[in-house]
C-alpha cells in the first residue's frame, strides 16, 4: 500500500486533486469515509440546486398565466418527490465520481483516514480493522460540517443543520432560518416557494452580509416581496424545544421577540473537520479550526499538504478544486502561480440569484481607490423583460485612475452563469473600455454587463 500521493477526503477538493495528480503520472489513492464527491455533490452545491430547480419550476407553474398559459387543474407539489429527486441527482453525481476514479486508475479506499508521522496514513475500515498506507505526499482534504453555536445545539429534528434541511420527511409549516449567507438564503427561498412560512434571523444589519450593500438591499426587497419575513440586527439567544415545535428567543433592537416554528435551521457557517485525523501527533500546525498552509498548500511538516474547506480562504467548491490542482502541479514541479483569492466568484442560487467577484463599493473606498461605479437594471433589458424576470441589476466598480475592474456585483435571473465574464476579464487585467468594445450578443442578460460598464463611463445606451 505505497503510493506517490494519498488524498484524504473525496470532495471537490480531494477528487479533483486525485484526478489531476493521476494525469501528471502519480500513483494515487483517495481515502473516503462516506460518499465520493464530499459535501458538494452529496450534501451541498448539487442537491440544493436540484431543490431550487423544483422551486423554480413550481414558481413558473404558479405564474403560468403571466406568460399567457393556462393550466387545467391545481398546480401542487409533492414535497417527498422533490426531496427524492434531489437525492437521486446527488447519488448520480457520486456515481459519476466513482467512474472518474476508475477511469483515472485512482485507488479508492473506504474508511476513516488518520495521518501519522513518517508520511503514513492509518485507515479504519467499517469493521474496525485498520490498514496502513504510505506515500511521498499526503494531501488533507477532509472538508467541513455545519457549525453549531452553543445556544443553538442541533438535535437534528427541531433544530437542524443543512443535511436534515434537504432530507426532511415532512414539509414544515413554519421555519426559522438563522443566518442569511448563501446557504440560509437558498433554503429560505426553497421552503418559502414550497409554501412554508419562513422567517430569516440575521445578526448583521444586512442579509447576505458579504455582498455589496446595494445587492443585500435588493435581495431583502425581493425576498420580502416573495413572502419571507426578515429580521436583521437580530440574534437567537436561546431555543426551547420542549413543546410541540421550537421557540426561538430573539434579541432585536426593539427588545426580545419570541418566534415559534416547526423547525429552526441553523445556517451560521461551517466548522472544519480537523479533529482526530492525526494533526497533533504529526505536528501539523493549525489556527482555530483551519490547517495552516503556504501559497502552495504545504503545511509546516514536509510531505503533508492541505486544501479546501480545511484551510483559510473562501469555503467554496471551486476554490477547493483550484487549490488541489495547484498543489499537485507544484508537487509535479510545474510552474504555478499562487491563487488570487481576490478574484474568486461567489454565488447564491435563490430567486433572484446573486453573483459577485472582487471588491464591494465600500471595500474599494476603504482601500483608498477613487472609483467609477456603473449600474444597469434588468428592467431596461429586452431579454429580461421577455423572460418576465426584470428584477435586479449589474453593478460594476472601476478604479478611476487606471481603469482596473475592481468589482462586479449582479442580482437577477441567471446571473450565476454570467459572472465568469468578469472573472476572466479581471484575470486578463481588462479595462472598462475593452469590455465596451467587446460586442455582447443581443438579446441576452449579459448585455447588462456591457451596459453597466458603459454607465460607469458615461456612455450607456439603454437608460
Ligand atoms: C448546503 C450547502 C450548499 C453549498 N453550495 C455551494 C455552491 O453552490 N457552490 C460552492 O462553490 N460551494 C457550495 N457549498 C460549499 C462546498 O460544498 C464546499 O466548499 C466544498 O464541498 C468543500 O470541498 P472539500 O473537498 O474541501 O470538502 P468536502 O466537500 O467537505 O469533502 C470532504 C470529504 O472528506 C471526507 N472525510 C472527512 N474526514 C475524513 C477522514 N478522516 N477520512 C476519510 N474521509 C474523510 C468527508 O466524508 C467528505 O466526503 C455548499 C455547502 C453546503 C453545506
Amino acid at each position: 500500500m505505497k503510493f506517490d500521493i494519498i488524498v484524504l477526503g473525496s470532495g471537490p477538493g480531494g477528487y479533483v486533486t486525485a484526478i489531476r495528480a493521476s494525469q501528471l503520472g502519480f500513483k494515487v489513492a483517495v481515502v473516503e469515509k462516506e460518499n465520493l464527491g464530499g459535501i458538494c455533490l452529496n450534501w451541498g452545491c448539487i442537491p440544493t440546486k436540484a431543490l431550487l430547480k423544483s422551486a423554480q419550476v413550481f414558481d413558473y407553474l404558479k405564474h403560468a398565466s403571466d406568460y399567457g398559459l393556462t393550466i387545467s387543474g391545481e398546480v401542487d407539489k409533492d414535497f417527498n418527490a422533490v426531496i427524492a429527486r434531489s437525492r437521486g441527482v446527488a447519488e448520480g453525481m457520486s456515481k459519476g465520481v466513482q467512474f472518474l476514479m476508475k477511469k483515472n486508475k485512482i485507488e479508492v479506499i473506504d474508511g476513516f483516514g488518520k495521518v501519522k508521522p513518517g508520511k503514513k496514513v492509518d485507515v479504519t475500515k467499517a469493521d474496525g480493522s485498520v490498514i496502513e498506507l504510505s506515500a511521498d505526499h499526503i494531501i488533507i482534504a477532509t472538508g467541513a460540517r455545519s457549525r453549531e453555536l452553543p445556544n443553538l445545539p442541533q438535535d437534528g429534528k427541531k433544530v437542524i443543520g443543512y443535511r436534515q434541511a434537504m432530507t426532511l420527511a415532512e414539509q414544515p409549516k413554519k421555519m426559522i432560518v438563522v443566518g442569511s449567507g448563501a446557504i440560509g438564503v437558498e433554503f429560505a427561498h426553497f421552503y418559502n416557494s414550497m409554501g412554508t412560512e419562513v422567517t430569516i434571523v440575521e445578526f448583521m444589519p444586512n442579509i447576505v452580509p458579504v455582498e455589496d450593500e446595494d445587492i443585500s438591499k435588493q435581495m431583502e426587497r425581493s425576498l420580502k416581496k416573495s413572502g419571507i419575513k426578515i429580521m436583521t440586527n437580530s440574534s437567537v439567544e436561546k431555543v426551547d424545544t420542549t413543546g410541540e415545535g421550537v421557540k426561538a428567543f430573539v434579541k432585536t433592537a426593539k427588545g426580545e421577540e419570541i418566534l415559534e416554528a416547526d423547525v429552526l435551521l441553523s445556517a451560521v457557517g461551517i466548522k472544519s473537520n480537523i479533529e482526530n485525523i492525526g494533526l497533533e501527533e504529526t505536528g501539523i500546525a493549525t489556527d482555530r479550526d483551519k490547517i495552516l498552509v503556504n501559497d502552495f498548500y504545504q503545511t509546516n511538516i514536509p510531505g503533508y499538504y492541505a486544501i479546501g474547506d480545511v484551510v483559510p480562504g473562501q469555503a467554496l467548491a471551486h476554490v477547493a478544486s483550484a487549490e488541489g490542482i495547484l498543489c499537485v502541479e507544484k508537487i509535479a514541479g510545474l510552474h504555478v502561480e499562487p491563487l488570487d483569492y481576490g478574484n474568486i466568484p461567489g454565488c447564491t442560487y435563490a430567486t433572484p440569484e446573486i453573483a459577485s467577484v472582487g471588491m464591494t463599493e465600500k471595500k474599494a473606498k476603504e482601500a483608498g481607490y477613487e472609483i467609477k461605479v456603473g449600474k444597469f437594471p434588468f428592467s431596461a433589458s429586452g431579454k429580461a423583460k421577455a423572460a418576465g424576470t426584470p428584477d435586479g441589476f449589474v453593478k460594476v466598480i472601476f478604479d478611476a485612475k487606471y481603469g482596473e475592474w475592481l468589482g462586479c456585483h449582479m442580482i437577477g435571473a441567471g446571473v450565476t452563469d454570467m459572472i465568469a465574464e468578469a472573472v476572466v476579464a479581471r484575470k486578463l487585467e481588462t479595462t472598462g473600455h475593452e469590455i465596451l468594445k467587446a460586442v455582447h450578443p443581443h438579446p441576452t442578460m449579459s448585455e447588462a454587463v456591457m451596459e453597466a460598464v458603459a454607465e460607469a463611463y458615461g456612455e450607456v445606451i439603454h437608460l
